[in-house]
């Protein structure tokens, strides 16, 4: 059965919910609440001044911006004004914001003040990239309540107005002098890109995938309509807004339902602890490292998230023994989904009332099943499908496909031949048509000529009660050319954090390898293990393996 979304573009779904109650809360940030009508006024305002500075149809307004109220003002603008938003991740610094300011051709910019002072003012004083309006904003806009465990700065409009001074606009300002007027209507059309997301994929080079009109609206559809929620729901932001995820799995739904989207600037998480008692959200998805340290940062309790209703896990493996856990601690009934930026997030997703298979053979839980519409083939290196059960590429079409990366043609034949997605991850189909995955294809380790997928090897050291998080990658060895390393961080021995979640005492090196010796076969289990606190992520929250077969703990670098 599939879905017909009522929408052409995400304008249009953003007006339908506008029209049925404009005084609706779209997002509750701090002690700041914006109705609809209030998005719909500052991003009114903020259309108009790129307009006036010669913005037109098909042009592209960067975003880089935190999980803040201007986000949502950011690309509601850009689409008014008839163009593209780029989602600029937050945590990039000045050399990948130029890449993405000058592949995506970005001519104007909506930046944190923060982030101006720091990085783009000069990236854009440098003259690489054709932005020639840069409007800011502050964290705190729409918003009063300082937390200092978010703000680092006394005093952001210190740097507001140091912004100002360099010769830009603040978006505050333009929404009181644009008060009341309403930009020339340029209606997007639905397969107009809506956003620039990049993504470093399987090849490494960041490209921008082009999330369409049509692609984020059948797929927030789909999170809407596979999860039965309501405009009664509220949504939790825990993943970023620049990523697909907190894209459609938080902003376009909440706009859509229309709900309160909850933000907190950044994801910390005991602010984020504070946000479920005070809002007491009924939704969320996110990576799988979001919900383990909620669960154990200490003073969480199993209350605090009996407003979840539903809660969905993507973007990341997730270890049977984990969600076990979780619901031990917490009550929550954390579901996996799966999907890529190129998906426009889910592609798969376990129904909301079925527990997910376990495979007895690799111990993989299962991603669920595609989603609507959605048409998904498991194929050899050749693209030929292989036989069920067997192992091979994940390949998917269906609506919310994305036709292509910006400007990148030769990556888009390879990547999507036939319009067909070749995600890069490796999986299977049981008899049932559960699917699975195995690993991504580069994860994959060779040691001495056996294939060995790091996940298999993490959900085996998940299941030990004192590992917290855990992430397996090959390192050169000499004998066996590959070996299997495995870096984890331990649960508090004083088993802080919501009820059940503590650990137990500490383990050592030696009994973590043999626990896995025990459990697989001789050239899986790891050689040497690495004890950290934390395991370096990225700002959605994937543990960074790339990173760690590295040896770096830099942040969120795309290769
Ligand atoms: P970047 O390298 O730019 O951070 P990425 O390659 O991680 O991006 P995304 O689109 O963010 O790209 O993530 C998609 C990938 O995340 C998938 O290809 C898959 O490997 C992984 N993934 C998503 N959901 C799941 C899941 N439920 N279980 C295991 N892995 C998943």
């Amino acid at each position: 059965s599939g879905i017909v979304p009522e929408h052409g573009t995400l304008l249009e779904m953003f007006r339908a919910s506008l029209e049925r109650g404009p005084g609706t809360e779209a997002i509750r940030y701090f002690d700041g609440v914006l109705t609809l009508a209030d998005l719909d006024e500052a991003s009114d305002a903020l259309a108009l001044a790129l307009a006036d500075r010669g913005f037109a149809r098909g042009d592209r307004l960067a975003v880089y911006v935190q999980n803040n109220p201007a986000f949502v003002v950011g690309l509601l603008a850009a689409w008014k004004a008839g163009g593209s938003a780029v989602a600029v991740n937050p945590m990039n610094k000045a050399r990948e914001v130029t890449y993405l300011l000058a592949d995506s051709g970005a001519t104007a910019l909506l930046c944190l003040d923060e982030l101006h002072e720091s990085v783009t003012a000069g990236v854009v004083a440098s003259g690489d990239t054709r932005v020639g309006t840069v409007v800011t904003c502050s964290a705190r806009d729409w918003q009063t309540r300082d937390d200092p465990r978010l703000f680092a700065s006394p005093d952001g409009r210190a740097a507001a107005d140091a912004a100002r001074d360099a010769g830009t606009l603040d978006l505050l300002t333009l929404v009181e002098e644009n008060a009341g007027r309403t930009p020339e209507p340029h209606p997007p059309e639905p397969d107009d890109v809506a956003v620039l997301t990049y993504t470093s994929g399987t090849t490494g080079v960041p490209k921008g995938a082009m999330n369409t009109h049509a692609g984020m609206v059948f797929n927030t559809c789909t999170y809407r309509d596979w999860m039965g929620l309501t405009s009664a729901d509220s949504v939790l932001g825990v993943a970023p807004l620049f990523h697909i995820t907190g894209l459609i799995g938080h902003l376009t739904l909440a706009l859509l339902l229309p709900c309160p989207l909850v933000l907190a600037h950044r994801f910390h998480p005991e602010v984020m602890l504070d946000a479920l008692r005070e809002h007491r959200p009924t939704f969320t998805v996110g990576a799988i490292t979001v919900f383990i340290s909620l669960s154990t940062t200490p003073g969480a309790r199993r209350e605090d998230f009996s407003s979840l209703r539903v809660v969905y896990s993507g973007g990341a493996p997730v270890a049977p023994a984990v969600t076990a856990r979780l619901r031990e601690a917490t009550g929550m009934f954390v579901h996996n989904c799966y999907g890529l930026t190129e998906t426009n997030s889910p592609s798969h997703m376990v129904p909301l009332y079925a527990d997910a298979p376990v495979d007895p053979a690799s111990g993989a839980l299962s991603v669920g099943v595609p989603v609507f519409d959605t048409f998904v083939r498991i194929v050899d290196d050749d693209g030929r499908e292989v036989p069920v059960g067997d192992a091979g590429e994940i390949a998917t079409s269906g609506p919310q496909v994305v036709p292509g990366y910006w400007g990148k043609p030769e990556a888009t034949a390879e990547s999507l031949p036939g319009g067909e997605l070749r995600t890069g991850d490796v999986g299977f189909m049981d008899e049932q048509g559960w699917f699975y995955l195995v690993d991504r294809k580069k994860d994959m380790i060779n040691a001495a000529g056996y294939k060995v997928w790091p996940r298999e090897v993490e959900d085996v050291l998940y299941g030990h009660p004192a590992v917290r998080e855990a992430a397996v990658v090959g390192v050169p060895d000499e004998y066996r050319g590959e070996t299997v390393k495995a870096f984890v961080s331990l649960n508090s021995p004083d088993g802080q954090g919501a009820e059940g979640a503590g650990g137990g005492e500490p383990v050592t090196e030696d009994a973590l390898i043999a626990y896995c010796k025990e459990r697989m076969a001789a050239y899986k289990y790891p050689r040497s293990v690495v004890f950290l606190d934390d395991l370096p992520k990225t700002s959605t929250g994937k543990i960074l393996r790339r990173q760690l077969r590295a040896g770096t703990r830099e942040n969120d670098q795309p290769a």
